[in-house]
């Protein structure tokens, strides 16, 4: 039935060239007014598509045959790039990549947001791109089966839950491939029963790990469907033996049949719970629950843009709203400014307070509840925060919140976005309420993958009291 909507059928072959990028880094072309999306494409390929998929109005193809190559590919060089659902970007170069997401945060504030770059009223003040290499200071690796019973560690395949088995993956430090070699080594050896989603049996689910790039400390994660490991003793002897950047080790307990990679209850191996790195000159600790950008190097511009746009001055209060273990809030304040965080998960909580201390900074609040229902509390209590920080997860805000923020009547509004489209529906709201956005900066904090992060500015337009 379907089929017949579509002027083609399955297993269907024809030319088709390639004129854009899809969010999640697919290219699209189109044939005789169909969009058919082909993964592994670059814009300006022309290629022979096979259609692999229909939907209602919409396909899905795979290159049966390259007839003629984009400009913008490069080499690919990766061995796992056309299995593994890690990375979208790596057959065509960086610059490419930075075109595609810059058009992407540009296209969402226009079409969804209402905005134009064109007449001058917002800026767009470009992307800022970043290597594609090791970069990334989390792992989450699920662990698995092959069909012989192998162990095999890696990312999932593309819109799956299929282990690609990986022995080096780029985005890593290659401190985590030795580590992830050594785990691999105990298990060989000593190892316990490896988790199978499916049957929701097996103890071993998945490694998590985290570094501090500037401290250097790591910590090992191993989350685990029960509350034992056999020979566990062994996996901590040797990652202590082979890798002494292991500062702390720690078992995470989830028993749940679900997607969600960690469990709540923790239980320490060796060493603190959490580990330490230093970002925009000031130390945080970071627990396994709590949230800390991937990319280090990339965040600290980000949050250093964030800190422009804020333009705090003497004595003024930040509501920093999504803030984690209070990266954002605390890079941005000096000791005559007021800080207000708040943030739904406990962890990250304690981790912004014993971070507020550490730095020596007094004068901040953190509240652990949700962004919505805790901004209304505050301006309820009569707070008149001077700026107000966002930074949602890719859901993005809830209109309520956008009401609550608008009427608390702050000069500026930063939002920090790790999705476009939702920011693109946002900034809309937020410009019916009086903040207009004024300036807009893309940062790639996910090199190789579709994601990319923006920082807007809004400003209070005159007309809201
Ligand atoms: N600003 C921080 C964290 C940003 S990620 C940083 O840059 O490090 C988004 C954060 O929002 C996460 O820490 C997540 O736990 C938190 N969060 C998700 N839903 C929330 C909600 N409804 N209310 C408050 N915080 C929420």
């Amino acid at each position: 039935m379907v089929e017949k909507m579509l002027p083609f059928k399955k297993n269907d072959t024809f030319k088709l060239k390639i004129e854009a990028m899809g969010s999640d880094g697919m290219g699209i072309g189109k044939h005789e007014g169909v969009v058919i999306f082909v993964p592994l494409t670059a814009v300006g390929d022309e290629i022979e598509v096979k259609i692999v998929k229909l939907q209602k109005n919409f396909a899905f193809g795979i290159i049966s045959k390259m007839l003629s190559e984009s400009k913008d590919r490069v080499p690919v060089d990766c061995p796992y790039f056309n299995q593994c659902g890690g990375c979208v970007y790596r057959h065509i170069s960086p610059e490419s990549e930075n075109n595609i997401k810059a058009e992407r945060v540009k296209d969402c504030i226009e079409r969804i947001g209402g905005f134009s770059f064109a007449d001058g009223s917002i800026e767009f003040e470009g992307i800022e791109g970043g290597t594609r290499y090791n970069y990334r200071n989390k792992a989450q690796i699920p662990l698995g089966l092959d069909k012989n019973n192998k162990l095999i560690m890696g990312y999932y395949a593309k819109h799956s839950h299929r282990i690609v088995d990986n022995k080096k993956c780029l985005l890593h430090p290659e401190i985590f491939n030795s580590i992830i070699d050594v785990f691999r080594d105990w298990y060989e050896q000593f190892g316990d029963s490896v988790y199978n989603e499916e049957t929701h049996k097996g103890v071993l689910r998945h490694l998590y790990l985290r570094v501090g790039e500037k401290t250097g400390d790591i910590l090992f994660c191993l989350v685990i469907n029960g509350d034992k490991v056999k020979n566990l003793d062994k996996l901590a002897g040797m990652l202590k033996m082979n890798i002494p950047e292991i500062k702390s080790f720690v078992l995470n307990i989830n028993k749940e049949k679900t997607n969600v990679i960690l469990g709540t209850k923790e239980r320490i191996i060796f060493g603190e719970e959490h580990i330490k790195d230093i970002l925009c000159g000031r130390v945080f600790n970071i627990s396994p629950l709590s949230f800390y950008q991937v990319n280090r190097k990339q965040a600290e511009k980000l949050y250093n843009k964030a800190k422009e746009y804020a333009d705090l001055k003497e004595n003024e209060t930040l509501l920093d709203l999504y803030c984690g273990a209070g990266t954002i809030g605390l890079s941005l304040i000096n000791e005559t400014n007021k800080l207000i965080g708040v943030e739904i998960i406990p962890d990250a909580i304690e981790n912004a307070k014993k971070n507020a201390k550490e730095n020596g900074i007094e004068n901040a609040e953190f509240i652990c509840g949700d962004a919505s229902d805790a901004a209304k509390i505050l301006s309820d209590r009569g707070e008149k925060p001077d700026v107000i920080i966002v930074d949602p997860p890719r859901k993005g805000l809830d209109s309520t919140l956008i009401d609550t923020v608008s009427k608390m009547s702050p000069k500026r509004v930063v939002y920090v976005s790790c999705d476009p489209a939702t920011l693109g529906r946002d900034l809309k709201i937020f410009s019916e309420k009086g903040y207009l956005t004024k300036k807009v900066k893309a940062f790639d904090l996910f090199p190789g993958t579709s994601h990319v992060e923006t920082v807007c500015l809004l400003d209070r337009q005159a007309n809201v009291i």
